[in-house]
């Protein structure tokens, strides 16, 4: 599998790392049940990232859109997230057109980091600092997710908080092996701006996927 295939070009193919049927641990669609399609390949390079064994596209061979469908169709929720890696350095479009019209509305989770391409129903933004969001992903995100690792990131979440559109839920969430020290921090600021909310990921709380 390479980049160039055609097919994977196309977004008929897509290198799928896993997927999945949980509940969403994190951001504005917690506890919901969802089928997860993971897509590998990333080069964002957070340092705290948890799932890096996504990043190297080349190691999760690629399969076909109509087995990923195949595969979301065998649970009784009709969610599915699309998560990665960066999922959009992929042309999603055949693989959102494939799973509306199986009946699934899709969320999407996202650096930013690539122009969107695709038909998605809600977009979490969850931006880095190493590679900002792409201008266009601002006004079209549904929720923005700030990943807080130190103090200093609170500032990082307001400037991305100016550039969303209005009616975007806003969220800070704990870097996990930081959360013990920096989630009192986060939950002192919301008191006092409370147009934000807390994002926990709740799945490793609870030991689910
Ligand atoms: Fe990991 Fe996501 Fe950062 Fe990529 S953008 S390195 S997948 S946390």
């Amino acid at each position: 599998m390479t980049f160039t295939d055609d097919r994977i070009a196309q977004g008929l193919m897509l290198p799928v790392m896993e997927t999945f049927y949980s509940l969403q641990g994190e951001g504005y669609h917690t506890g919901k049940a969802a089928f997860f399609v993971r897509i590998g390949g990333c080069d964002n390079g957070c340092w705290w990232c948890d799932i890096k064994e996504s990043w190297d596209a080349e190691l999760h061979p690629a399969i076909h859109i109509d087995e990923v469908v195949f595969q979301a169709e065998k649970h009784p929720a009709r969610s599915v997230v699309i998560t990665g890696g960066e999922p959009l350095l992929y042309n999603l479009n055949p693989l959102c057109a494939l799973l509306h019209q199986k009946g699934f509305e899709i969320f999407l989770e996202t650096s930013g980091s690539e122009p969107p391409r695709g038909s998605f129903d809600w977009i979490c933004l969850s931006p880095k600092k190493q590679s900002p969001p792409l201008d266009a992903l601002y006004p079209v995100a549904n929720e923005l997710k700030v990943i807080i690792f130190e103090q200093s990131d609170i500032a990082w979440a307001e400037d991305n908080a100016y550039k969303v559109n209005p009616g975007c839920k806003l969220f800070m969430q704990a870097e996990w092996s930081a959360r013990e020290v920096v989630t009192p921090a986060i939950v002192d600021y919301i008191l006092q701006h409370p147009w934000w909310m807390l994002s926990l990921q709740s799945h490793k709380y609870i030991h689910i996927p």
